[in-house]
């Protein structure tokens, strides 16, 4: 209880914090981290962040029980992380549970391991992050529509919160959320889409989206169909890196992280990311694949605020043999043309632009948009298991 509360307490009160008191509360967070206790770490204890090495999220999975110090290997994560999701109790020590990430169809999902004073750490911070003292007393029901529906996160403060698992076939998902009536809703952007279209549910104060991109013709579709304007919050596996503010803005979770940047030019970055109260699995300059763009924010919070994550860096396309264009670029040339609920992928290949879309009419119009960067395109089926768990639009198979 001590944790969500003072978790909570940290998430409300930086806001406000000037940049000079940020740093100095990164600076002795990281002071604390145990570097000895990681196999993977030990060698750079006491030594400066920008002294240890990066790692990539491959590197980082495949590394597993260098990175965790509860000597667990990744077998035992794994099996824990399935019986968790097929609703059994887990067989790790000290309370410790197992989930995995919602991945990304084709390469290895991400498992993670908690412990009991993480998950109140996170829980405090995401109410913290999302719900003034007044929402919190007035909220009665959360919607958390996640991949796993197991309950890692049930809060012990705040208001009832619904676990909903993402499904392939969103019609009893859509049901199960409207019948719960929840005033606050958390989920990824194809699950709102399918509320949207089904008008459902009503009476949402707040809607937060993670896990996909949204481009502003679904954000606008949604706002006007379900009342409220869908924020981005940033979660991984490897942690909750964002939220957004009050204009609806994502601001880094610096509070929690220091997050330095891979610079990609043109004001984008891919973020390397120090969480610096993840004890369980460490975290430490872990670098990630989102394309992150820089942004100011009017809001008055010193956090840094950047764009919502338009997509991989994986996925950038190249375009006249040089000129890379990050998904968003692709995004934004095709979604205003493509009624929103509709379902599209284009997947740039070496000498070609696959486009599949359940729909002619939308083959045709994306075809057209695609024009504009002078690749070639071809249609092929649409396959719906390609955007489970994970939907999206842009995509590149190297
Ligand atoms: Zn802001």
């Amino acid at each position: 209880m001590t944790s969500v509360l003072s978790a909570y307490a940290t998430a409300r009160s930086s806001r406000s914090w000037p940049r000079d008191r940020i740093e100095r509360h990164q600076q002795t967070l990281w002071r604390q981290m145990p570097l000895d206790d990681y196999p993977a770490l030990k060698a750079f204890a006491g030594q400066k962040l920008s002294d240890l090495p990066i790692v990539d999220v491959a590197d980082y999975r495949a590394r597993f029980a260098a990175f965790n110090r509860h000597g667990l290997t990744q077998a035992a994560a794994t099996a824990a992380a399935q019986a968790a999701e097929a609703g059994h109790p887990g067989e790790l020590p000290d309370g410790l549970r197992a989930g995995f990430s919602t991945g990304t169809s084709g390469t290895q999902r991400g498992v993670f391991v908690t412990s009991p004073q993480e998950r109140s750490t996170y829980m405090g911070s995401l109410l913290g992050k999302l719900m003034s003292p007044a929402d919190l007393l007035t909220t009665q029901r959360v919607a958390l529509c996640l991949r796993a529906g197991n309950d890692l996160y049930r809060p012990a403060i705040g208001p009832r919160v619904g676990f909903f698992p993402l499904t392939p076939d969103h019609g009893p998902l859509v049901e199960a959320i409207a019948d719960f009536k929840p005033q606050v809703l958390i989920a990824p952007p194809q699950v709102l889409l399918s509320l949207a279209e089904a008008g459902k549910p009503a009476g949402c104060r707040r809607i937060f989206y993670g896990a996909e991109a949204l481009n502003d013709t679904e954000r606008a579709f949604i706002t006007e169909r379900l009342g409220a304007r869908p924020d981005p919050i940033y979660q991984a596996t490897e942690g909750f890196l964002g939220a957004p503010c009050r204009l609806g803005t994502l601001h880094l979770n610096e509070d929690s992280l220091i997050i330095e940047r891979d610079d990609l030019g043109g004001g984008t970055f891919r973020p390397i990311v120090t969480d610096l109260k993840r004890r369980t699995q460490a975290v430490v300059r872990l670098r990630l694949d989102d394309v992150l763009w820089e942004m100011r924010c009017a809001c008055g919070s010193r956090h840094a605020a950047v764009k919502p994550v338009c997509g991989r860096v994986q996925d950038a396309w190249t375009v006249d043999g040089r000129t890379t264009v990050w998904p968003d670029g692709i995004e934004n040339e095709v979604a205003p043309h493509i009624a929103p609920s509709r379902r599209w992928i284009a997947t740039q290949y070496h000498d070609r632009v696959t486009v599949a879309c359940p729909d002619a009419g939308d083959a045709a119009t994306i075809h057209e948009r695609l024009n504009y960067f002078g690749v070639r395109t071809v249609e092929v089926p649409y396959d719906p298991a390609l955007d489970f768990p994970k939907r999206r639009h842009v995509r590149r198979v190297s």
